[in-house]
């Protein structure tokens, strides 16, 4: 295999193998120029040109309308929970926020800092199964205000394994995703919302670097005490260069875009990430030693929980794993069990190879 070992990490995550060997071939010397990316001036040409293409190569795989400002910024996804409250809370400082696992619940301590917040559950009534409550499905329907400045959810679910199928409908209200942990996984439809934003670490490249894809009529609404590097409006002006950008993240993750552009895009990376999804599911499904506990209307194509039925067994089974070359499948710790990340980078032989252990594992502890 191409990959020294399949990493399960949540993230930060496996890059794809020929982004790595690329990074790693122009390090020292990129283009010729005969230093790195790295040591490049964010506004020398060179590096202006990598920044640029980034961004198209972006707008083309998501098919981001030009009535969209993308930018590429500092401070991961939790840096963005704070800034978008700031920015779209200035002119009425209410929003609806859907919760439907950790993630979501994250995001609300930094809007309520700004405005005032009303908590929705995201989940619906959990269908009766014989004597017990099975897993709650999504709720379609919400009792929002027609006048929040905006809804937000979070469209996957990284820790809880749990992902929207559909977009939800807001009538009027803009509606604002994080997209952290699935961004360019399978294509979407960006005039849906009004902005999506995402940490990068999982789909995109290093940690520390977010995009932002935001409205631009949306760009009106920040509160005034909303610090410079985190206004949307200005950092939309100085095409995210206000201050010195991440630049070799922005790089690499040019690097990733163009690797996606060479796989024939997102509607292959959906097919191929949805082929994963099912060969995991199907086996955990099927067997009375592992289960996965979200309701199958909700479950994650890049986040897959599962846990064995017999918890003493959980350390053997990651010692195992690991010898076997199958890392970081440990669960969150709010979550337990175990939980393979399988985002892009994963390829279908990883996944294989996880089931193929895990059976294995369960039948030599029958
Ligand atoms: N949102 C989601 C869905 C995440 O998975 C994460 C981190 O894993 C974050 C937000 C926070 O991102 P960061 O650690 O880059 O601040």
């Amino acid at each position: 295999m191409d990959n020294m070992v399949y990493n399960f990490s949540a993230g930060p995550a496996m890059l794809p193998v020929e982004v790595m060997q690329q990074a790693q071939a122009e390090f020292r010397n990129f283009n010729g120029l005969g230093v790195s990316v790295m040591e490049l001036s964010h506004r020398s040409s060179d590096f202006i040109a990598v920044a640029t293409q980034a961004e198209q190569d972006l707008r083309d795989l998501m098919q981001i309308p030009d009535n969209y400002k993308v930018l590429f910024l500092q401070g991961g996804g939790r840096g963005q929970f704070a800034a978008l409250a700031f920015n779209l809370m200035g002119k009425n400082a209410k929003a609806d926020y859907i919760v439907t696992g950790q993630w979501s619940k994250s995001a609300i301590a930094e809007a309520e800092k700004v405005g005032t917040v009303r908590v929705l559950d995201g989940f619906g009534e959990a269908e009766l199964t014989g004597e017990e409550q099975g897993p709650r499905p999504l709720a379609k329907e919400w009792d929002l205000d027609p006048t929040a400045a905006f809804v937000h959810y979070c469209i996957n679910e990284t820790v809880d394994g749990v992902e929207y199928p559909f977009v939800p409908k807001t009538g009027d209200v803009p509606l604002i995703a994080d997209m952290s942990s699935t961004i360019l996984s399978r294509p979407i439809d960006v005039t849906q919302f009004g902005l999506i934003y995402a940490g990068a670490q999982k789909n995109i490249g290093p940690s520390g670097l977010a995009v932002v894809i935001v409205r631009e009529d949306l760009l009106d609404q920040a509160c005034p005490q909303t610090p410079i590097i985190m206004d949307y409006a200005a950092l939309a002006k100085a095409d995210s260069m206000l201050n010195t950008p991440p630049t070799y993240a922005w790089y690499l993750a040019g690097l990733v875009f163009k690797w996606l552009k060479r796989q024939g895009g997102l509607t292959v990376m959906g097919e191929r990430n949805k082929a994963k999804a099912d060969l995991l599911y199907n086996y955990v499904d099927a067997s009375n030693f592992y289960r996965n506990n979200v309701h199958t209307e909700a479950r994650s194509w890049m986040n897959i929980p599962f846990q064995l039925q017999d918890e003493s067994l959980n350390d053997a089974f990651l010692a195992q794993a690991k010898a076997a070359g199958l890392v970081a499948l440990k669960g969150h710790r709010l979550v337990g069990g175990m939980r393979a990340s399988v985002y892009n980078a994963m390829p279908i032989e990883g996944v294989q190879a996880l089931v193929d252990f895990m059976d294995k594992f369960a039948k030599q502890h029958a």
